[in-house]
């Protein structure tokens, strides 16, 4: 944990371990919600976003969805939280789910089969911190 030490805080509300729900997801139109309109343009199939053009892959903090990717409830963990998934590796939140409990996290996997693979588990997770300046 020393190597987290400096630029990094912790959200004041975080209870530094848990154990918590982790789903999976890919950036598929089932795992995230969108579907193509009548031109062929992948748009949000729900929530306050319905119907605007959706960029596949791009996370709610604006990064590209990659290993080490994670969501959380838009009540949840703040974007840019690190967190330690016992037996997976370090994670950050960079993406929202909209149909996520607060104490569930939603692990992005390359592929939908993976993501269907993992389906649910509960893991115990420790807040590091929150990256501030990404
Ligand atoms: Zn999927």
């Amino acid at each position: 944990m020393v190597a987290f030490a400096a630029g990094y805080f912790f959200p004041h509300d975080a209870k530094p371990t848990r154990t918590m729900t982790v789903t999976a997801y890919c950036n598929c139109e089932r795992c995230c919600g969108w579907h193509l309109d009548e031109a062929g343009v992948p748009v949000f199939s729900g929530g306050p976003l319905k119907g605007k053009p959706k960029e596949i892959g791009i996370t709610a903090s604006g990064k590209r969805t990659t290993a080490g990717t994670v969501a959380s409830s838009p009540t949840g963990l703040p974007l840019g939280t690190l967190l330690y998934i016992e037996g997976e590796g370090v994670f950050r939140v960079e993406d929202r789910g909209g149909g996520l409990q607060n104490d569930q996290l939603d692990m992005w996997f390359p592929t939908h089969e993976e993501a269907l693979q993992w389906g649910r588990q509960k893991r115990r997770v420790t807040v590091l911190g929150n990256q501030k300046n990404q």
